[in-house]
């Protein structure tokens, strides 16, 4: 046996399966996070650790490293909202003191140190806000990649098998089966042959959308009908040369 023989033996294996951090590059394991599915417990960074034997694709990889980008800077925007915001406070008590000595005095310093200290930290969460969007769909566009990749290699066809493999929670699992299923779909309509290989289960039709589906159908068939009868009626009107 190699143990005690081979003490870098059990960090190789983890390399080769993909645990090494794109962000800060320790070989640690990746940890279950509610917003960013999983992440680096060194330095928490969004992570997605593959099966051994399948590399996420470099689009991947980039926009992996775009959502570290965004989670960085949201909180930054963060620290910087909470610190002028008591900023802002602190310059609204300082206005308050100030003007029990002169209303104008107060006035001032309300205008000097509250206001813009105040719309610093509006800036700055919204700032925040729309960061979290872009980190959602960075994230949400890297997975996507992941489970691609997955499907490639036919270690998944099921949403089950797609959590086990990526090691996410059965719903988010669902959600990128979906996406997947949907790939798969256009692929096979429009000829891409990239999305026709992956071999998906289909999602199950809902009965209720098959209902609608059919009511639309009839619809759009009667309106047809009716737009003929018209065009027939009219003899009047000469259509093309
Ligand atoms: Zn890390």
């Amino acid at each position: 046996m190699s143990q005690g023989f081979d003490p870098y033996e059990n960090q190789r294996a983890a390399v080769g399966g993909g645990a090494r951090c794109p962000h800060c590059g320790a070989v640690a394991e990746s940890r279950a996070d509610e917003e960013l599915w999983r992440v680096c417990r060194i330095c928490g960074g969004p992570r997605i650790d593959l099966p051994a034997g399948v590399a996420l694709p470099t689009s991947g990889a980039d926009t992996l490293r775009k959502a570290e980008q965004l989670r960085r800077g949201r909180a930054a925007s963060r620290a910087l909202a909470v610190g002028a915001g008591i900023g802002a406070a602190a310059g609204l008590l300082l206005g308050l003191l100030v003007s029990f000595f002169g209303l104008s005095w107060g006035v001032l310093t309300l205008l000097v140190v509250a206001g813009p200290t105040l719309a610093t930290a509006l800036v700055a969460r919204s700032k925040a806000e729309s960061r979290s969007v872009d980190l959602r769909a960075a994230l949400d566009a890297a997975w996507s990649a992941a489970a691609q990749a997955v499907a490639r290699a036919n270690l998944a066809t099921t949403p089950a098998e797609l959590a086990e493999a990526l090691s996410i929670p059965a719903e988010r699992a669902a959600e990128l089966h979906t996406m997947l299923a949907v790939d798969a779909e256009l692929g096979s309509l429009g000829g891409s042959a990239d999305s026709a290989q992956l071999r998906i289960a289909p999602v199950p039709v809902d009965p209720r959308f098959q209902a609608l589906e059919e009511a639309a159908l009839a619809e759009a068939e009667a309106e047809a009908d009716a737009a003929l009868a018209h065009t027939e009626r009219a003899p009047g009107r000469k259509l093309g040369p």
